[in-house]
């Protein structure tokens, strides 16, 4: 079972879809379970689609700054994944 941590490092590829079917099936169950993450992947989703066009592929290294901190913030306050 991954943890927000390993769903976080496995973002872009998980929204690339070039992951393994086993890790990608893992990481389904872990958003429908986790609403922390949940968020973050919508988010993500909806950033991503803004900067189609202006920044094919791959998450920003800022966004994926930004969404480490909030997630690790969001962590700190509910102590998800304990
Ligand atoms: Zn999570």
């Amino acid at each position: 079972m991954p943890s927000c941590k390993d769903f976080l490092r496995e973002l872009t590829d998980y929204l690339d879809s070039c992951l393994d079917p086993e890790t990608k099936k893992e990481l389904d169950k872990h958003v429908e379970e986790c609403p922390t993450c949940w968020v973050i992947l919508d988010t993500t989703k909806k950033t991503l689609k803004i900067y189609k066009g202006c920044a094919p592929k791959a998450v920003p290294a800022a966004l994926e700054d930004k969404l480490m901190a909030a997630v690790q913030a969001k962590m700190a306050e509910r102590k998800c994944g304990q």
